[in-house]
């Protein structure tokens, strides 16, 4: 930091900084930041651009690592032959490319380098320099407050939707240093997003960014890193049409509920997205409560199984609910059950993730939690906890070796032999990277189940779960040999199984 200081205070005299000495009003920052790119005119008469490269994107942003723990190892995608349009007149972005897991992946479009194609618009297309400074500078714009941040002026404006933005502005070179936004987060409320420019280069005269890194306010994860390989200008723009529809983007259009056993039942969404039922709760009856097993999803899909379960025995309502583990997909309605008073069961050390997902506000995006703000009431488990009373025992558990999640519990109510799990085994995997883990948690702590309640799927018999295992261990040791005899070495080969 003294260095840069240094820098500053040597320069002031050779550059136009004393002219920012004066009081700054933001046009004439937004225009020297488009002269130092290459002239406000030669910007604005561009119609469109076309950025090549490549990037990596960190998985469900830090919150899919095996561990909760801050500083776990991340799971990373790629994605290369990445085309990423510009129409500069409407401010909107398309973007092309392959995608590929860098980790072992259960499903197998996770390693089939599927195209993708994704419309961007809104905020969305502005962090690029060339769109956010044609934003700002745009009539339907209205700046805001100039501020300094280390060695940046922060020029605050927002778009005609209502959004703001920021952006940094080198003081030495005037160059846009970042952009930054917010929006809303299904597990942390509300979350910034900080794009940082690096590496400018001269294209026909103009310089652009040869590097773009995407941080966020929890924990500070770098959650996309972009690696330019070329511009082109005024290219012909394909049509901005979307391939495929989000994760999970559809719908509810019912909730399925199958009785299992007396006072247990299986609850499902059925979406309008996948018309069948997918993910699921196990529902479980006490004397005075009902217990659940997994806030998947989001607050929608959440509240929609609690709703529906608090209808199954009247007078009783869902007080607990068990976190299989903290995975930001099965998490993703944990600030929902926090905001209805549910208290939250899992393994120690998920606590303080689940403290960091519950105590952030969203003031801009305020969610259910942000809305009734509820501390979080949390029963830590280390390798077994009983919860009993005069009706019903259930046990929650370690689960034991599972390379995928760490930090994991299952539930098993041992007079039903009903056992509840997310992640330990999927009906609908392809390949199964972590196969020993279903039956080392059973033998370590001696059960004997004979039906399985998982989170995605359905309902199925000991048997059937054993024998699937079986079946997507073969496939995946089959994957990696067809990889290695092409000479491509898989993260996760050769597969990791004892049972054979
Ligand atoms: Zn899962």
């Amino acid at each position: 930091m003294k260095f840069l200081r240094i820098i500053i205070l040597i320069s002031m005299p050779f550059t136009t900084s004393l002219a920012w000495a004066q009081p700054m009003m933001p046009e004439d920052i937004l225009e020297q930041s488009a002269a130092a790119m290459g002239g406000l005119e030669h910007i604005r008469n561009l119609d469109s651009l076309l950025m090549t490269g490549f990037s990596q994107t960190l998985g469900q942003d830090g919150g899919s690592a095996a561990s909760p723990h801050p500083s776990a190892p991340g799971k990373w995608a790629a994605q290369n032959s990445v085309r990423r349009y510009f129409d500069l007149d409407e401010l909107s972005a398309f973007q092309t490319h392959r995608q590929g897991f860098l980790y072992p992946f259960a499903l197998a479009f996770g390693h089939a380098w599927l195209p993708s194609a994704q419309v961007q618009n809104g905020i969305q297309a502005l962090n690029h320099p060339l769109t956010a400074l044609k934003a700002a500078l745009g009539n339907q714009s209205e700046l805001g407050a100039v501020s300094i941040e280390d060695d940046n002026i922060v020029v605050e404006f927002t778009i005609n939707s209502g959004t703001r933005l920021w952006l940094g502005i080198n003081q030495l070179n005037k160059l846009p240093a970042w952009v930054r936004w917010s929006g809303p987060h299904n597990n942390l409320g509300e979350v910034t997003y900080t794009t940082w420019f690096t590496g400018y280069v001269p294209f026909e005269g103009i310089r652009l960014p040869s590097g773009f890194t995407t941080s966020i306010d929890w924990r500070d994860n770098v959650i996309t890193e972009f690696h330019v390989d070329g511009y082109e200008f005024n290219v012909d723009l394909p049509v901005f049409e979307s391939a495929s529809r989000g994760f999970g983007a559809g719908e509810i259009l019912d909730v399925d509920v199958t009785t299992v056993a007396e006072g247990v039942w299986d609850l499902r969404l059925v979406t309008e997205f996948q018309g069948v039922e997918t993910n699921g709760t196990a529902i479980v009856e006490f004397e005075d409560h009902l217990l659940m097993f997994e806030a998947y999803g989001s607050e929608e899909d959440t509240f929609a199984l609690i709703d529906t379960a608090n209808t199954l025995v009247p007078g009783k309502e869902v007080t607990r609910v068990v976190m299989s583990h903290h995975h930001f997909d099965h998490s993703g309605g944990i600030r929902a059950a926090v905001s209805r008073g549910l208290t939250v069961i899992s393994k120690r050390e998920n606590e303080n993730i689940l403290r960091e997902m519950t105590s952030r506000p969203a003031p801009n995006f305020p969610d259910a939690l942000a809305r009734n703000p509820q501390p979080l009431k949390f029963i830590p488990v280390d390798e077994h906890l009983v919860l009993e009373d005069d009706s019903r025992r259930v046990d929650v558990y370690e689960v034991i070796g599972h390379m995928h999640m760490t930090d994991a519990v299952f539930s098993y109510i041992p007079q039903e032999r009903i056992l509840m799990q997310g992640d330990m085994f999927v009906i609908e995997w392809d390949w199964h990277w972590w196969g020993d883990n279903y039956m080392d948690s059973i033998e370590y702590f001696d059960l004997d189940p004979a039906i399985d309640i998982p989170v995605h799927g359905r309902v199925a018999s000991f048997a059937e779960v054993i024998e699937n295992i079986n079946t997507q261990v073969a496939a995946a040791r089959e994957f990696c040999v067809q990889n290695e005899t092409a000479g491509i070495y898989m993260a996760g080969c050769p597969v990791k199984y004892s049972r054979d």
